[in-house]
């Protein structure tokens, strides 16, 4: 099966198939992407007390060195996610000016989404979808921890997501596929290559477009990518894809200060690991309006808000005993949802319990009416899930450090209750 890879590889290089065998012993590139939706680039940069390099082709976009990144306070506090640069480039491409509804259709584990998110208006909502439920999962603590609150995420089938059927103003597909850009971190995609898979691939994805193709409304952005080389997933995928429809062509971009007619393949010469992208468009135009998801009322969760959050308008929504809350209303997506907006918590036994996303939205923070920064000891006592002393009046308090926000406890008796995640929690 190596074989068959470096023959393949040697028929998509030609003439610098050596250098890219030279690329290929070299040690993966490791990178992360920052979160200026949380804080400015400016203020984002005191926290990266490790070695890091700018990439030059994504401003959002750093080479580290660094084992422990998980264990920084630029990773706890949401100002960090790690991901290879190759895969931060088609959230570059589309015209996100006017673009209310995207939707992320492979969402998984939320590299892409993070990435559009930084890049959207205040108005715009994300709906990150994934088919994957434990995947899912993690795409939700992914999008909490980086404090998105203008999402909807989900875990349909694509077919499921035909009810938003000529809506979606722009969709970006990075579609699951055969990762032969990723061979340097994952050496065993060479040993078990075999192009059944490919085609299997490929067959997945045809299926795939033609969702987003259904979804897309006219006018609507499509951003297919892939992490191959393999043309079958990539750009004969494409040319069939767009062949097919009439009323669908390929779009040039820009990006490392070249046009490119549509589509565009970076990889290991660039020091990076593979990624296909193309841009196409549905021609014509039209509006989207969708049907609007019923709203919620809760005397408890509404005197909660009024306590903690000076928050005139809100859209606030159900899911059993589970509550969520929006800046703008959001659409009904029928079954299948995780989260709508910020989850802001549940009642339990006839008391309402705060959620840790509330606390961590970026879009809320100003809202809050009890806030408290913590100094250093406090912040790792905090992080630990340690009991602080407080002098503090009683309720519950947004924690942050630095004025980013962190977390929430509760104060009783000048005790803080830690309300940090069991999970996130860690020995410094
Ligand atoms: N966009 C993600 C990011 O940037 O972090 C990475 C997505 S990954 C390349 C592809 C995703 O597609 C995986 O999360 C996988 O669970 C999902 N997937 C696999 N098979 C699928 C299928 N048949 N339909 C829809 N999604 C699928």
């Amino acid at each position: 099966m190596e074989t068959l890879f470096y023959e393949r590889l040697k028929t998509y290089f030609g003439n610098d198939y050596e250098k890219v065998l030279a690329k290929l012993k070299e040690e993966a590139k490791t990178s992360i992407f920052l979160n200026i939706a949380k804080a400015p680039k400016g203020e984002i940069a005191k926290f990266l007390l490790f070695e890091h390099w700018p990439s030059k082709i994504n401003p959002l976009s750093y080479y580290y060195r660094y084992a422990g990144i998980g264990k920084t306070k630029a990773y706890d506090l949401g100002l960090i996610y790690p991901q290879e640069l190759s895969a931060s480039l088609p959230s570059l491409i589309p015209d996100t000016k006017d673009v209310k509804i995207v939707l992320d259709m492979c969402a998984a584990p939320g590299g892409k989404s993070i990435n559009i998110l930084n890049r959207l208006n205040d108005d715009a909502i994300l709906i990150a979808n994934e088919i994957d439920y434990i995947r899912a999962q993690v795409l939700t603590s992914n999008l909490e921890r980086l404090g998105f609150g203008n999402v909807i995420i989900t875990n349909k089938r694509p077919e499921e997501l035909l009810i938003l059927r000529g809506k979606i103003d722009l969709l970006i597909l990075d579609a699951p596929c055969s990762g032969e850009g990723m061979v340097k971190k994952y050496p065993e995609i060479i040993e078990d290559y075999n192009i059944n898979h490919i085609l299997n691939c490929a067959r997945t994805q045809k299926e795939l477009l033609k969702v987003a193709y259904e979804l897309l409304k006219p006018g609507g952005q499509l951003i297919y990518s892939t992490c191959t080389y393999a043309p079958e997933e990539d750009e004969q995928q494409i040319k069939t894809f767009i062949n097919d429809h009439e009323d669908l062509y390929l779009k040039p971009f820009k990006l490392d200060f070249k046009t490119y007619e549509g589509m565009a393949k970076m990889g290991f010469l660039d020091d990076m690991e593979g990624q296909f992208m193309a841009y196409m468009q549905k021609s014509g135009s039209s509006s989207s309006i969708l049907p609007m998801a019923k709203t919620a009322k809760e005397p408890l969760v509404e005197a909660f808000i009024k306590d903690n959050l000076s928050l005139d308008n809100y859209y606030l929504y159900r899911q059993k005993d589970r509550f969520f809350l929006s800046l703008v209303p959001l659409p009904d997506l029928g079954s299948k949802i995780m989260r709508m907006g910020v989850y802001l918590g549940e009642i339990v036994a006839k008391r309402f319990e705060p959620a840790h996303h509330l606390y961590r939205a970026n879009n809320l923070r100003k809202y809050f009416i009890k806030t408290y920064d913590l100094n250093d000891r406090q912040y790792d006592d905090f992080i630990k899930g340690a009991e602080l002393g407080v002098d503090l009046s009683d309720g519950y308090y947004l924690l942050s450090y630095q004025k980013l926000a962190l977390g929430f406890g509760k104060v009783a008796n000048k005790r803080l209750k830690n309300k940090y995640p069991k999970g996130l929690r860690r020995m410094i």
